[in-house]
């Protein structure tokens, strides 16, 4: 067993500074380990491998892991994230021209929903079925 320990630990010294097996990427990424497999099967972040075929992530990949945290907390799924990362891809400004369409609907929606319970908290009727500008409300 602790032979075990040296080895991995020998071969992970003998690769280059900042690299890391995909553990501790995950856990820096804030993520389980087989999330970065299916981003790697994805084609989202493809790590490196070393001769005995562990995957190593250098100080780029888990930058890269980064953005795509980014990418996902705005809402795009990983087939949206590969286009997005590379400013060449084909379709790329479609799919950041779609997005942004569906998060300003999406913005519209939220705006009319605040300013709907704004009301109700302030409406003078005593059954909101009585009051016209609840009534009003989408979906109402
Ligand atoms: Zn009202």
């Amino acid at each position: 067993m602790r032979r075990t320990l040296g080895l991995q630990v020998d071969l992970k010294s003998r690769w280059h500074d900042g690299a890391v097996r995909v553990g501790a990427a995950a856990e820096r990424v804030g993520v389980a380990a087989h999330v970065l497999r299916h981003w790697e099967d994805e084609g989202v972040v493809v790590p490196d491998r070393t001769p005995a075929g562990h995957r190593v992530y250098s100080d780029e990949h888990l930058h890269r892991l980064e953005i795509v945290r980014s990418c996902q907390r705005v809402g795009l799924s990983l087939s949206q994230i590969r286009l997005v990362l590379h400013r060449d891809a084909q379709g790329r400004d479609d799919v950041i021209a779609q997005h942004l369409e569906h998060l300003r609907r999406q913005r519209a929606e939220l705006d009319a929903a605040e300013a709907f319970l704004t009301h109700v908290l302030t409406c003078e009727h005593d059954l909101m079925s009585r009051c016209e500008r609840c009534s009003a409300y989408p979906g109402a």
